[in-house]
């Protein structure tokens, strides 16, 4: 076993031998602060950090810039469904999108990257084009636009937008729900 999964391992015996899943939701499609958080891949950009989340408070998805990828809508469907047919009553909840300054996404805007990794691939370019986050608050617009806009995606549920910047740690907010 690689020293990356021993540690691993050793971490999560230590999150097993302590009380932290006693705080779990009753239904897992409605965690505690009534939140799915869409964000970036980044190693810097961990919501559970900057957000103060702690266990069962958030769903979390997370794909390369935060965006809201076919997948994610597909996800947004799934959840919907569910919150339709498990919690019709239920409280009201919420999407928030969160794009970020200084993205690794952007090197995707380069076109011979973009050309040479479409390339390798087989993955469209054209699409590949509008991966790139390079004005955070612009592409977060789009993606709460696109998911609001699905008609996959409950009603019941609003969408927020927002952008995080790694050099001072804050959030702001772009699109209010
Ligand atoms: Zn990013």
């Amino acid at each position: 076993m690689s020293s990356r999964i021993a540690s691993l391992l050793e971490r999560n015996r230590a999150f097993a031998a302590s009380d932290v899943r006693e705080n779990a939701p009753s239904l897992p499609v409605l965690p505690h602060a009534g939140l799915f958080i869409v964000t970036c891949v980044d190693s810097r950009v961990d919501p559970a950090e900057f957000l103060g989340l702690r266990f069962g408070d958030a769903i979390v998805a997370r794909t390369v810039g935060g965006r809201a990828t076919p997948g994610v809508v597909q996800d947004l469907a799934i959840f919907s469904y569910l919150l339709e047919e498990w919690a019709p009553e239920g409280p009201a909840f919420e999407v928030a999108v969160i794009h970020h300054t200084e993205c690794g996404s952007a090197l995707l805007a380069d076109e011979s990257v973009r050309r040479d990794f479409a390339h390798r691939t087989g993955y469209a370019e054209d699409a590949l084009a509008e991966l790139p986050v390079l004005d955070p608050a612009e592409s977060v617009r789009a993606d709460v636009e696109r998911i609001a806009s699905d008609p996959r995606v409950s009603s019941r549920i609003a969408v927020s937008g927002h952008v995080y910047d790694v050099r001072t740690g804050l959030l702001t907010t772009i699109v209010e729900p």
